[in-house]
């Protein structure tokens, strides 16, 4: 027992170390990246229920590292945000996803609504109204192809601050959906002060259901409350027929998730808006 504790406890710091040292190596080279030209967008299509059409697409941001490959965001968003490199490459994000809205519209696919993720560390900095709005301009894209996505902890972390900045995102034309919702603590009494669009219900809740029946009264329960405050639903990860099912007998508004499509490059993005076309 003895020699096994401390081959266990060998394990666990030969990983620490090799842990920190990818860490910092990454840090070292996430510096650089952005200039490097290391990073891309990925687009995940948000399927109209009524209709079956893509009616959005989710960016969301990949890194290639030249040695390591592709790095997950769920690794590289996290130290960017500690660094606050997020907020150089969240403009990146707005602008590139921006410039791509348009250049599909361009090019004469069905348009659609572009959703990017921003992170509360952004909505620290004075000039995002700025970044968003520039992002637009320099794009030519008009803003109702835009949508934003925040999570709960924006609003509790940033209070008044955020909800003002939200609402001139509003006035502008920019729609709002509050990510992984249910994941956080907003109490639903806040909800219609709140200058937001829509609701992303969390995977979490999507992927147990219809089976896991606390789950499919929590996402019947979102989505009637959101439509009496007359916002839209997005169910988040949706995987088989049987979850799409459910969500559609509960009159949700679209879905993301597998079912349709994993996030895909531009390209590949546009190849299923051009097979929507056809
Ligand atoms: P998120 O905003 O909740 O994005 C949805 C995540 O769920 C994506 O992971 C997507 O690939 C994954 N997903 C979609 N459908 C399914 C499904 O059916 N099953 C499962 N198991 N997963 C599914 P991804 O691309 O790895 O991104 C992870 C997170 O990184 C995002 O979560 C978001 O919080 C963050 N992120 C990604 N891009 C950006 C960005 O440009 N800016 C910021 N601030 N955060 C970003
Ligand atoms: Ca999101
Ligand atoms: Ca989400
Ligand atoms: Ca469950």
């Amino acid at each position: 027992a003895k020699d096994q504790g401390k081959n266990t406890y060998q394990y666990y710091t030969t990983s620490m170390t090799a842990d920190a040292f990818r860490r910092l190596s990454l840090e070292n080279s996430l510096r650089r990246a952005l200039e490097r030209g290391e990073f891309l967008l990925y687009y995940q299509p948000q399927v109209e229920l009524e209709t079956e059409r893509i009616v959005g697409g989710e960016a969301l941001v990949r890194w290639r590292h030249p040695d390591m490959g592709l790095v997950s965001p769920a690794e590289f968003i996290p130290l960017a945000e500690e660094t606050g490199l997020i907020v150089p490459l969240g403009a990146w994000v707005l602008a590139e996803a921006a410039r791509q809205a348009k250049a599909w519209i361009d090019a004469g696919l069905p348009p659609i609504r572009v959703a990017v993720n921003l992170s509360s560390r952004q909505f620290r900095e004075r000039d995002l109204r700025k970044t968003v709005l520039g992002a637009l301009e320099a794009a030519g894209l008009e803003s109702r192809w835009l949508e934003i996505e925040i999570t709960e902890s924006i609003l509790m972390e940033r209070g008044e601050a955020a909800v003002a900045l939200l609402r001139e995102f509003r006035e502008a034309g920019i729609d709002v959906a509050i990510d992984d919702f249910g994941t956080g603590y907003s109490s639903l009494g806040y909800l219609k002060h709140f200058p937001v669009t829509s609701l992303k219900i969390d995977r979490s809740f999507v992927q147990d259901i219809p089976a896991d029946a606390d789950d499919a009264a929590i996402t019947a329960a979102i989505i009637a409350m959101a439509h009496q405050l007359h916002l839209k639903v997005v169910a988040e990860g949706v995987e088989d027929a049987a979850q799409l099912d459910f969500l559609r007998r509960q009159g949700c508004d679209a879905v993301q998730g597998y079912y349709f499509s994993p996030p895909v490059p531009a390209d590949e993005f546009a190849g299923l808006l051009a097979r929507e076309a056809a």
